[in-house]
């Protein structure tokens, strides 16, 4: 069962389109595996739909119409434009995308479906290719561990998410399934490892901290995971 959750603010900033576009990715991702937090959002959705339609409607002062096109009457009339429109009501398929990652496949989730990402690159067993999500210093990546592979103890110097898809790791803090959101600062330190292997989707804010060992060997991981 699912024991980790994106925190009620970020579900929040999640349901009023607050969040940097990798961040709202993570959570999209996992309130698709989570009924409980699926719950939720609808809940917060629906407040927010009300507060919407509950505010007084008026046209923007500072949006500047030329002559010839009519301020539409904010009310009635706008919604009457946006209810015309079919193409709103379009729905695609989605297609299941796999990745291989070493011998091993997976089934990317839907709100990775139609995001590209880059090669896997290899260092020991772990493996880490870059999502294409382009949101300054916050890194998207999927991150492959392979069995009995685990990451040295590290801190993070801002945040780190993990959002477990496949698989199974643990750490000081116990075990994790898939659908588990965990985040991770500089208030944290830990030790993933795991023993059958696991593929993450992983959102990491800047570089990692090693607490032992010699940095110059971690680096090529920590330039890795970040
Ligand atoms: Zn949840």
């Amino acid at each position: 069962m699912i024991k980790h959750h994106p925190s009620e603010s970020l579900l929040a900033q999640y349901c009023s389109a607050q969040l940097p576009a990798s961040l709202s990715v993570a959570v999209s991702i996992h309130v698709d595996m989570c009924p409980v937090c699926q719950a939720k959002v609808a809940k917060l959705e629906a407040a927010n739909a009300k507060d919407v339609f509950s505010e007084t409607p008026h046209a923007p002062d500072a949006l500047n119409l030329s002559n010839d096109l009519q301020a539409p009457d904010f009310d009635a009339d706008l919604l009457d434009l946006i209810t015309a429109d079919a193409s709103i009501d379009e729905v695609y398929e989605v297609e299941p995308v796999t990745v291989q990652v070493n011998e091993h496949n997976y089934e990317l989730p839907r709100a990775l479906t139609r995001i590209s990402h880059g090669r896997f690159t290899q260092v020991g067993k772990l493996a880490r290719s870059r999502v294409a999500i382009d949101d300054g210093p916050l890194r998207s990546s999927l991150l492959h561990i392979g069995a009995g592979g685990e990451i040295p103890e590290h801190t993070h110097t801002g945040f780190e998410v993990t959002l477990l898809l496949d698989g199974e790791f643990s750490d000081e803090e116990g075990s994790y399934v898939p659908g588990d959101f965990i985040w991770q600062d500089g208030s944290h330190q830990h030790t993933p490892l795991t023993k059958d292997g696991c593929l993450c989707f992983t959102v990491v804010s800047s570089a990692l901290h090693f607490n032992k060992g010699l940095s110059k060997l971690l680096n090529p991981i920590g330039n890795l995971i970040y």
